[in-house]
This record gives C-alpha cells, sequence and structure tokens, in this order.
C-alpha cells in the first residue's frame, strides 16, 4: 500500500549549507516486487502462521501480491500488516532498473542484497530524521546532519549501498544515538527499537505488505 513520500528536508545546516535530497523513506508496495514477502525471514509464533526461511517466497505471494492481503492478521499474519520498509523496497527495484524476478530470476539475489542494504541506510535515516525534531545542541546538530549527508550521497547504487551499510556509518549513528539518549530521554523511545543493523534479518516487525497489488 503506497503512502506519501517523506521528503521534507532537513533545511540549512549550521554551516549555511543545504543537506541533501533525501529519498523517498516511505513504503511503496505498487512499486516494488514483494522483496520483503521473499528476503525476510518468518517465524512461527504470534506474528505469523508459518516458518519462511529468508531467501525464499511466502506461499500467500501471487504474482507480486499476497493473495490474504485482506485478511492478514485473521489468517495469522499481523506482523505482516505491521511491517514497513521504509522505502527499501521500491529504490532496491529501481536501482536494479525495476527488474522482477518473476522474469528473470537471475536478478533476485543481488535485488535482496541491496534491500537489506538500503534497509539499514533508510531506518538510519528515519532515526536521524526524527533526532532533527529534538533540539539538540549545536555539536550533536552538526553530527547529524553529517549521518544524514554521508547515508544520502548524490548518486546511490547498489555498491554504494553496500559500502555504506556494512562500514563505518552505522556505527557512527549508533555512537550518536546513544550520546542523545544519555541526555535526552524523548529520544529513546523513536531509538530503542532494533534496526535491521543491529540484528539479523528477521520480519519482526510492521509490514504494510509488500503485495504490490498493482504488479500481480
Ligand atoms: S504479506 Fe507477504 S509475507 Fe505476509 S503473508 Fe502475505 S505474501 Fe506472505
Amino acid at each position: 500500500m503506497a503512502r506519501p513520500a517523506a521528503r521534507s528536508g532537513p533545511g540549512p545546516a549550521p554551516d549555511g549549507g543545504d543537506q541533501p535530497d533525501l529519498p523517498d523513506l516511505a513504503a511503496d508496495c505498487a512499486a516494488c516486487v514483494a522483496l520483503c514477502c521473499i528476503g525476510l525471514a518468518l517465524d512461527k509464533g504470534a506474528d505469523f502462521a508459518i516458518d519462511k526461511p529468508a531467501g525464499t517466497p511466502c506461499p500467500n505471494l501471487s504474482g507480486h501480491a499476497c493473495r490474504i492481503h485482506a485478511d492478514l492478521a485473521n489468517r495469522g499474519f499481523p506482523g505482516c500488516a505491521r511491517y514497513d520498509c521504509e522505502g527499501a523496497g521500491q529504490r532496491s527495484v529501481a536501482l536494479h532498473g525495476g527488474a522482477s524476478w518473476r522474469d528473470d530470476p537471475d536478478v533476485l539475489s543481488p535485488m535482496l542484497d541491496t534491500f537489506s542494504h538500503l534497509r539499514r541506510i533508510h531506518e538510519l535515516l528515519n532515526l536521524l530524521l526524527a533526532a532533527g525534531r529534538l533540539p539538540l545542541e549545536p555539536d550533536h546538530e552538526h553530527e547529524r546532519r553529517l549521518l544524514v549527508a554521508a547515508l544520502c550521497p548524490q548518486e546511490m547504487t547498489s555498491g554504494l549501498a553496500a559500502t555504506l551499510a556494512t562500514g563505518p556509518i552505522p556505527g557512527r549513528a549508533r555512537a550518536f544515538f546513544r550520546d542523545l539518549r544519555r541526555g535526552m530521554q524523548p529520544l529513546r523511545a523513536a531509538t530503542d527499537r532494533p534496526t535491521s543493523s543491529q540484528g539479523p534479518t528477521r520480519r519482526r516487525a510492521p509490514c504494510q505488505s509488500p503485495q504490490a497489488k498493482s504488479r500481480t
């Protein structure tokens, strides 16, 4: 289910410069090919009715759509209804030329890798944008803007996404959030949830469902 894009830029930097253009940080399932329904593992339990390993299509997929989308919670998949890729899905597809793994199975593995890397990047960007709404000290605001800029290269590629997601920036961002949380209790709620860069790739939370309805 497509949602409005989150494109509001953070405004002028302390040094007078502008922050880079942000990517779309809201999921647009209609522009995706159900990457979360393939790339994420499902653990049978309260959130998911089945076990599914990462990298295999969910048996409820039909084309690029979820055939039980209208009834996810009642069918035992409330975790799918809550999951949100934060825009990583459609961006991964775009970086791979809009390809479909149904038409070209060879594209699936590199596309899933890009999806995983972009999830980390987009999660961090959303947290950094949330931090920007707090009354930060100048040093913190400066570091926040540097991190945003580092995660928003002028031209993203799948290789650059891999470099950014596995390089030093995520660790530096976590150190930034730890530092902030020492003095800013309100940020705790926004940053305490695990990010994909901190744990295994499990579908543990929200998905607005993968089911790119327009691409069945
Ligand atoms: S939303 Fe995706 S992962 Fe969840 S049940 Fe439907 S096809 Fe499977």
